[in-house]
Protein backbone atom coordinates (compact mmCIF):
# COMPACT_ATOMS: atom_id res chain seq x y z
CA UNK A 1 0.00 0.00 0.00
CA UNK A 2 2.65 2.73 0.77
CA UNK A 3 4.59 3.27 -2.52
CA UNK A 4 1.29 4.83 -3.69
CA UNK A 5 1.78 7.09 -1.22
CA UNK A 6 3.50 10.44 -3.44
CA UNK A 7 6.82 11.86 -1.57
CA UNK A 8 5.90 15.39 0.46
CA UNK A 9 7.51 18.57 -0.24
CA UNK A 10 9.87 19.77 2.65
CA UNK A 11 8.40 21.70 4.98
CA UNK A 12 9.14 25.34 3.88
CA UNK A 13 11.04 26.40 7.26
CA UNK A 14 12.25 23.23 8.56
CA UNK A 15 12.97 21.75 5.44
CA UNK A 16 15.51 24.86 5.13
CA UNK A 17 17.59 24.16 8.32
CA UNK A 18 17.89 20.68 6.83
CA UNK A 19 19.12 22.22 3.73
CA UNK A 20 21.43 24.17 6.26
CA UNK A 21 23.24 21.14 8.19
CA UNK A 22 23.62 19.43 4.92
CA UNK A 23 25.74 22.62 3.91
CA UNK A 24 29.84 22.29 3.85
CA UNK A 25 30.73 25.98 3.81
CA UNK A 26 32.14 27.17 6.90
CA UNK A 27 30.96 30.94 6.06
CA UNK A 28 27.15 29.71 6.15
CA UNK A 29 24.49 31.64 7.65
CA UNK A 30 21.63 30.63 9.06
CA UNK A 31 18.48 33.33 9.10
CA UNK A 32 15.43 31.00 8.33
CA UNK A 33 13.68 29.64 11.64
CA UNK A 34 12.84 31.43 14.02
CA UNK A 35 14.83 30.84 16.58
CA UNK A 36 16.90 33.55 19.04
CA UNK A 37 20.76 33.62 19.12
CA UNK A 38 22.75 35.29 21.12
CA UNK A 39 25.86 37.39 20.10
CA UNK A 40 28.21 33.94 20.34
CA UNK A 41 25.94 33.35 17.93
CA UNK A 42 24.26 30.21 20.15
CA UNK A 43 20.56 29.82 21.72
CA UNK A 44 21.43 29.86 24.70
CA UNK A 45 18.96 28.23 27.73
CA UNK A 46 18.09 31.23 30.19
CA UNK A 47 20.00 31.95 33.39
CA UNK A 48 16.12 32.04 35.15
CA UNK A 49 15.36 28.99 33.63
CA UNK A 50 18.31 27.42 34.60
CA UNK A 51 17.88 28.34 37.87
CA UNK A 52 14.16 27.03 37.84
CA UNK A 53 15.48 23.82 36.59
CA UNK A 54 17.73 23.79 39.47
CA UNK A 55 14.87 23.97 41.91
CA UNK A 56 12.76 21.35 40.33
CA UNK A 57 15.78 19.35 40.32
CA UNK A 58 15.82 19.05 43.77
CA UNK A 59 11.71 19.37 44.92
CA UNK A 60 10.64 16.91 41.95
CA UNK A 61 9.08 13.90 43.34
CA UNK A 62 7.41 11.83 40.91
CA UNK A 63 7.10 12.10 36.64
CA UNK A 64 3.80 10.41 37.33
CA UNK A 65 0.84 11.32 35.00
CA UNK A 66 -0.45 15.26 35.10
CA UNK A 67 -4.24 15.71 34.53
CA UNK A 68 -5.65 16.53 31.27
CA UNK A 69 -5.42 20.12 31.47
CA UNK A 70 -1.93 20.00 33.13
CA UNK A 71 -0.05 21.49 35.72
CA UNK A 72 -2.70 23.07 37.62
CA UNK A 73 -0.86 26.37 38.68
CA UNK A 74 0.19 26.80 35.22
CA UNK A 75 -2.97 27.70 33.91
CA UNK A 76 -3.18 30.63 36.74
CA UNK A 77 0.37 32.23 35.90
CA UNK A 78 -0.68 32.33 32.41
CA UNK A 79 -3.49 33.96 32.52
CA UNK A 80 -1.91 36.75 34.23
CA UNK A 81 0.35 37.10 31.39
CA UNK A 82 -2.30 37.47 29.54
CA UNK A 83 -5.05 39.37 31.27
CA UNK A 84 -3.00 41.20 33.55
CA UNK A 85 -2.66 40.35 37.41
CA UNK A 86 -6.18 42.40 38.38
CA UNK A 87 -8.07 41.39 35.33
CA UNK A 88 -12.13 41.31 36.24
CA UNK A 89 -11.94 37.84 33.83
CA UNK A 90 -9.56 36.45 36.11
CA UNK A 91 -11.94 37.72 39.17
CA UNK A 92 -14.89 36.34 37.46
CA UNK A 93 -13.31 33.16 36.59
CA UNK A 94 -14.21 33.41 32.95
CA UNK A 95 -11.28 31.67 31.66
CA UNK A 96 -10.04 28.57 31.36
CA UNK A 97 -6.53 27.20 30.47
CA UNK A 98 -4.92 23.66 29.05
CA UNK A 99 -1.46 23.45 29.15
CA UNK A 100 -0.41 22.58 25.13
CA UNK A 101 2.82 21.18 23.43
CA UNK A 102 3.89 24.30 21.91
CA UNK A 103 1.98 27.62 20.44
CA UNK A 104 1.41 24.86 17.17
CA UNK A 105 -0.49 22.09 19.81
CA UNK A 106 -2.75 25.26 21.33
CA UNK A 107 -3.66 26.02 17.87
CA UNK A 108 -4.65 23.02 17.37
CA UNK A 109 -6.66 22.20 20.40
CA UNK A 110 -8.60 25.90 19.37
CA UNK A 111 -9.37 24.58 15.86
CA UNK A 112 -10.75 21.28 17.13
CA UNK A 113 -13.10 22.80 19.38
CA UNK A 114 -14.10 25.22 16.88
CA UNK A 115 -15.12 22.53 14.61
CA UNK A 116 -16.14 19.76 17.01
CA UNK A 117 -17.98 21.79 19.42
CA UNK A 118 -19.04 25.43 18.01
CA UNK A 119 -19.58 23.61 14.57
CA UNK A 120 -17.57 26.72 12.87
CA UNK A 121 -16.42 26.27 9.50
CA UNK A 122 -13.85 28.77 8.32
CA UNK A 123 -10.79 30.64 9.46
CA UNK A 124 -9.70 34.08 8.30
CA UNK A 125 -5.77 34.35 8.27
CA UNK A 126 -3.64 37.66 7.48
CA UNK A 127 -1.89 37.56 4.28
CA UNK A 128 1.09 36.82 4.48
CA UNK A 129 1.17 34.56 8.15
CA UNK A 130 2.94 32.24 9.66
CA UNK A 131 3.79 28.94 7.35
CA UNK A 132 2.06 26.33 9.43
CA UNK A 133 -1.02 28.23 10.07
CA UNK A 134 -2.84 26.97 7.27
CA UNK A 135 -1.79 23.29 7.41
CA UNK A 136 -3.06 23.19 11.10
CA UNK A 137 -6.22 24.77 10.50
CA UNK A 138 -6.59 22.60 7.38
CA UNK A 139 -5.82 20.00 9.31
CA UNK A 140 -8.52 20.36 11.83
CA UNK A 141 -11.29 20.58 8.68
CA UNK A 142 -11.39 24.61 8.92
CA UNK A 143 -11.37 26.31 5.61
CA UNK A 144 -9.07 28.88 5.70
CA UNK A 145 -9.66 32.02 3.86
CA UNK A 146 -6.91 35.31 3.55
CA UNK A 147 -7.55 38.79 5.05
CA UNK A 148 -5.39 41.70 3.32
CA UNK A 149 -2.62 42.40 5.59
CA UNK A 150 0.62 43.53 4.35
CA UNK A 151 1.51 46.14 1.57
CA UNK A 152 5.13 45.31 -0.68
CA UNK A 153 5.12 48.89 -1.57
CA UNK A 154 4.78 50.84 1.23
CA UNK A 155 6.66 47.83 3.83
CA UNK A 156 3.84 48.44 6.20
CA UNK A 157 0.56 47.66 7.23
CA UNK A 158 -2.76 48.49 4.28
CA UNK A 159 -5.06 48.36 7.55
CA UNK A 160 -7.45 50.09 5.09
CA UNK A 161 -7.81 47.29 2.95
CA UNK A 162 -7.71 44.92 6.17
CA UNK A 163 -10.94 46.40 6.96
CA UNK A 164 -11.88 46.04 3.31
CA UNK A 165 -11.26 42.20 3.23
CA UNK A 166 -12.06 41.66 6.80
CA UNK A 167 -16.13 43.01 5.57
CA UNK A 168 -16.20 39.62 4.30
CA UNK A 169 -15.82 37.99 7.87
CA UNK A 170 -19.07 36.71 8.63
CA UNK A 171 -20.73 36.34 11.91
CA UNK A 172 -19.51 33.03 13.67
CA UNK A 173 -16.02 32.72 11.57
CA UNK A 174 -13.17 32.90 13.11
CA UNK A 175 -10.68 35.36 12.80
CA UNK A 176 -6.80 34.74 13.86
CA UNK A 177 -5.05 37.82 15.14
CA UNK A 178 -1.29 37.79 15.98
CA UNK A 179 -0.83 39.34 19.66
CA UNK A 180 2.07 41.17 18.65
CA UNK A 181 5.52 40.86 16.84
CA UNK A 182 3.43 39.57 13.44
CA UNK A 183 4.83 36.65 11.64
CA UNK A 184 6.63 37.20 8.96
CA UNK A 185 5.96 41.04 8.60
CA UNK A 186 7.22 42.31 11.94
CA UNK A 187 4.39 44.82 11.69
CA UNK A 188 1.33 45.12 14.48
CA UNK A 189 -1.51 47.51 14.15
CA UNK A 190 -1.69 50.80 16.26
CA UNK A 191 -3.66 50.84 19.55
CA UNK A 192 -5.96 52.81 17.66
CA UNK A 193 -6.32 49.84 14.69
CA UNK A 194 -6.53 47.51 17.40
CA UNK A 195 -9.91 48.94 18.88
CA UNK A 196 -10.91 49.37 15.32
CA UNK A 197 -10.94 46.10 14.81
CA UNK A 198 -11.92 45.05 18.06
CA UNK A 199 -15.22 47.02 17.58
CA UNK A 200 -15.66 45.59 13.93
CA UNK A 201 -15.50 42.10 15.94
CA UNK A 202 -17.97 42.96 18.34
CA UNK A 203 -20.15 44.08 15.81
CA UNK A 204 -20.07 41.43 13.26
CA UNK A 205 -19.94 38.72 15.63
CA UNK A 206 -16.88 36.82 15.03
CA UNK A 207 -15.13 34.54 17.31
CA UNK A 208 -11.46 35.96 17.32
CA UNK A 209 -8.28 33.66 18.10
CA UNK A 210 -5.39 35.49 19.44
CA UNK A 211 -2.05 33.78 18.76
CA UNK A 212 0.02 34.78 21.15
CA UNK A 213 3.90 33.26 20.38
CA UNK A 214 6.47 36.80 21.13
CA UNK A 215 5.17 38.22 24.21
CA UNK A 216 7.60 40.65 25.44
CA UNK A 217 9.74 40.29 21.99
CA UNK A 218 7.61 43.61 20.72
CA UNK A 219 7.54 46.53 23.32
CA UNK A 220 7.35 44.72 26.93
CA UNK A 221 5.29 41.90 28.80
CA UNK A 222 2.37 43.89 29.71
CA UNK A 223 2.68 46.33 26.69
CA UNK A 224 2.67 43.61 24.48
CA UNK A 225 -1.18 42.30 25.66
CA UNK A 226 -2.13 45.59 24.33
CA UNK A 227 -4.15 44.00 21.53
CA UNK A 228 -5.60 41.10 23.33
CA UNK A 229 -6.53 42.99 26.14
CA UNK A 230 -8.82 45.78 23.91
CA UNK A 231 -10.27 42.88 22.30
CA UNK A 232 -11.35 41.75 25.54
CA UNK A 233 -13.44 44.40 26.72
CA UNK A 234 -15.85 43.85 23.99
CA UNK A 235 -15.87 40.31 23.86
CA UNK A 236 -17.47 38.04 25.85
CA UNK A 237 -15.60 34.83 24.12
CA UNK A 238 -12.28 35.03 22.81
CA UNK A 239 -9.81 32.14 22.09
CA UNK A 240 -6.05 32.40 22.83
CA UNK A 241 -3.02 30.02 21.60
CA UNK A 242 0.17 30.79 23.85
CA UNK A 243 3.75 29.83 22.92
CA UNK A 244 6.55 30.44 25.39
CA UNK A 245 9.12 28.45 22.77
CA UNK A 246 11.02 32.17 22.28
CA UNK A 247 10.16 34.62 25.15
CA UNK A 248 11.56 31.69 27.90
CA UNK A 249 14.06 30.28 25.47
CA UNK A 250 12.29 26.44 25.77
CA UNK A 251 11.79 25.77 22.11
CA UNK A 252 12.44 21.71 22.71
CA UNK A 253 10.41 21.69 25.84
CA UNK A 254 6.96 21.92 23.58
CA UNK A 255 5.89 24.49 26.43
CA UNK A 256 2.67 26.11 25.22
CA UNK A 257 -1.16 27.02 26.21
CA UNK A 258 -5.00 26.78 25.61
CA UNK A 259 -6.72 29.52 26.78
CA UNK A 260 -10.98 30.51 26.27
CA UNK A 261 -12.70 33.18 27.93
CA UNK A 262 -16.33 32.40 27.97
CA UNK A 263 -19.29 34.44 29.35
CA UNK A 264 -19.63 32.92 32.54
CA UNK A 265 -17.75 30.69 35.04
CA UNK A 266 -20.15 27.86 34.15
CA UNK A 267 -19.76 28.48 30.48
CA UNK A 268 -16.48 27.87 30.91
CA UNK A 269 -16.36 25.03 32.61
CA UNK A 270 -18.75 23.13 29.93
CA UNK A 271 -16.80 23.87 27.37
CA UNK A 272 -13.83 23.53 28.64
CA UNK A 273 -15.08 19.88 29.83
CA UNK A 274 -15.35 19.52 26.08
CA UNK A 275 -11.80 20.68 25.05
CA UNK A 276 -10.64 18.22 27.88
CA UNK A 277 -12.44 15.33 25.83
CA UNK A 278 -10.52 16.31 22.74
CA UNK A 279 -7.19 16.32 24.31
CA UNK A 280 -7.43 13.17 25.78
CA UNK A 281 -8.41 12.01 22.00
CA UNK A 282 -5.30 13.53 20.85
CA UNK A 283 -2.54 12.90 23.19
CA UNK A 284 -4.39 12.11 26.35
CA UNK A 285 -2.23 15.02 28.75
CA UNK A 286 1.00 17.39 28.15
CA UNK A 287 4.55 16.97 28.78
CA UNK A 288 5.72 18.21 32.21
CA UNK A 289 9.04 20.00 32.10
CA UNK A 290 8.33 23.13 30.42
CA UNK A 291 5.28 24.07 32.13
CA UNK A 292 7.16 23.50 35.42
CA UNK A 293 9.69 25.76 34.40
CA UNK A 294 7.78 28.43 33.66
CA UNK A 295 5.31 28.19 36.46
CA UNK A 296 8.07 28.17 38.77
CA UNK A 297 9.56 31.31 37.25
CA UNK A 298 6.42 33.14 36.69
CA UNK A 299 5.74 31.83 41.04
CA UNK A 300 8.27 33.51 42.18
CA UNK A 301 9.16 37.23 42.43
CA UNK A 302 13.10 37.12 42.05
CA UNK A 303 12.97 34.53 39.12
CA UNK A 304 10.27 36.94 37.25
CA UNK A 305 12.21 39.38 37.98
CA UNK A 306 15.15 38.26 36.13
CA UNK A 307 13.23 36.51 33.24
CA UNK A 308 11.58 39.97 32.24
CA UNK A 309 14.68 41.31 32.31
CA UNK A 310 16.20 38.29 30.55
CA UNK A 311 13.13 39.00 27.77
CA UNK A 312 14.30 42.84 27.45
CA UNK A 313 18.22 41.60 26.45
CA UNK A 314 16.87 39.39 24.19
CA UNK A 315 14.16 42.48 22.41
CA UNK A 316 16.66 45.23 22.62
CA UNK A 317 19.44 42.74 20.90
CA UNK A 318 17.84 42.07 18.16
CA UNK A 319 16.99 45.92 17.86
CA UNK A 320 20.43 46.52 17.85
CA UNK A 321 20.71 43.95 15.23
CA UNK A 322 17.96 45.87 12.96
CA UNK A 323 19.56 49.02 13.26
CA UNK A 324 23.12 47.32 12.21
CA UNK A 325 21.63 45.93 9.01
CA UNK A 326 19.93 48.93 8.57
CA UNK A 327 23.32 50.84 8.59
CA UNK A 328 25.61 47.95 6.90
CA UNK A 329 23.59 47.74 4.20
CA UNK A 330 23.94 51.35 3.08
CA UNK A 331 27.77 50.85 3.81
CA UNK A 332 27.73 48.27 1.37
CA UNK A 333 25.61 50.53 -1.31
CA UNK A 334 22.48 49.04 -1.44
CA UNK A 335 20.48 51.52 -2.58
CA UNK A 336 16.19 51.90 -0.81
CA UNK A 337 15.33 52.78 2.13
CA UNK A 338 15.24 50.33 4.52
CA UNK A 339 14.18 52.00 7.37
CA UNK A 340 11.44 50.03 8.05
CA UNK A 341 13.18 47.45 9.09
CA UNK A 342 13.51 49.21 12.07
CA UNK A 343 10.47 50.22 12.86
CA UNK A 344 9.34 46.32 12.54
CA UNK A 345 8.65 44.11 16.07
CA UNK A 346 9.58 40.62 16.70
CA UNK A 347 12.29 38.32 15.12
CA UNK A 348 11.40 38.48 11.75
CA UNK A 349 11.95 41.28 9.11
CA UNK A 350 10.23 40.91 5.94
CA UNK A 351 13.02 41.80 3.66
CA UNK A 352 10.90 42.56 0.05
CA UNK A 353 13.76 39.64 -1.66
CA UNK A 354 12.06 37.87 -4.48
CA UNK A 355 12.33 34.43 -4.78
CA UNK A 356 14.95 34.18 -7.33
CA UNK A 357 17.12 36.65 -4.89
CA UNK A 358 16.73 33.92 -1.96
CA UNK A 359 17.64 31.40 -3.61
CA UNK A 360 20.99 33.22 -5.07
CA UNK A 361 21.53 34.37 -1.43
CA UNK A 362 21.44 30.55 -0.66
CA UNK A 363 23.69 29.44 -3.51
CA UNK A 364 26.09 32.04 -4.26
CA UNK A 365 26.67 33.29 -0.11
CA UNK A 366 25.28 30.87 1.79
CA UNK A 367 22.55 32.96 3.59
CA UNK A 368 19.47 31.09 3.90
CA UNK A 369 16.46 33.12 4.52
CA UNK A 370 12.75 31.58 4.22
CA UNK A 371 11.52 32.00 0.31
CA UNK A 372 9.05 34.81 1.55
CA UNK A 373 11.81 37.08 1.92
CA UNK A 374 11.66 36.31 5.56
CA UNK A 375 14.73 37.47 7.77
CA UNK A 376 15.35 36.03 11.62
CA UNK A 377 16.70 39.34 12.68
CA UNK A 378 17.25 37.06 15.80
CA UNK A 379 20.25 35.33 14.09
CA UNK A 380 22.04 38.16 12.81
CA UNK A 381 25.34 39.28 15.14
CA UNK A 382 27.99 41.46 14.83
CA UNK A 383 30.46 38.89 13.58
CA UNK A 384 27.89 37.39 10.80
CA UNK A 385 26.51 40.73 9.61
CA UNK A 386 29.21 41.83 7.52
CA UNK A 387 29.05 38.68 5.57
CA UNK A 388 25.13 39.02 5.44
CA UNK A 389 24.94 42.40 3.77
CA UNK A 390 27.54 41.65 1.31
CA UNK A 391 25.41 38.59 -0.07
CA UNK A 392 22.66 40.57 0.17
CA UNK A 393 24.39 43.60 -1.55
CA UNK A 394 25.48 40.77 -4.20
CA UNK A 395 22.06 39.79 -5.17
CA UNK A 396 20.31 42.70 -5.54
CA UNK A 397 22.68 44.30 -7.93
N1 LIG B 1 2.57 30.98 16.01
C1 LIG B 1 3.50 31.76 15.51
C2 LIG B 1 3.11 33.08 14.93
C3 LIG B 1 4.83 31.34 15.51
O1 LIG B 1 5.76 32.13 14.97
C4 LIG B 1 5.17 30.09 16.07
C5 LIG B 1 6.58 29.59 16.12
N2 LIG B 1 7.38 29.88 15.07
C6 LIG B 1 4.15 29.32 16.59
C7 LIG B 1 2.86 29.78 16.57
C8 LIG B 1 4.41 27.95 17.16
O2 LIG B 1 5.05 27.96 18.34
P1 LIG B 1 5.63 26.61 18.98
O3 LIG B 1 7.00 26.44 18.44
O4 LIG B 1 5.60 26.90 20.43
O5 LIG B 1 4.73 25.49 18.60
Amino acid sequence: MFESVPLAPADPILGLTDAFSADARSTKINLGVGVYKDEAGTTPILASVKRAEALLLESEKTKSYLGIQGLPEYGAHVQKLLFGADSAIIANNRARTAQAPGGTGALRIAADFAVSHLNRTKIWVSNPTWANHGAVFKAAGLEVAQYTYYNAETKDLDFDAMVESLKSAEAGDLVLFHGCCHNPTGIDPTSEQWKILADMSATQGWLPLFDFAYQGFAVGIEEDAQGLRTFLQNHDELLIASSFSKNFGLYNERTGAFTLVAKSSDVADSAFSQVKVGIRSMYSNPPAHGAKVVSTILGNDDLYTQWVAEVAEMRVRIHKMRGLFVATLADKGVEGDFSFIERQNGMFSFSGLTPDQVTKLREDYAVYIVGSGRISVAGMTLANMDALCTGIAGVLK
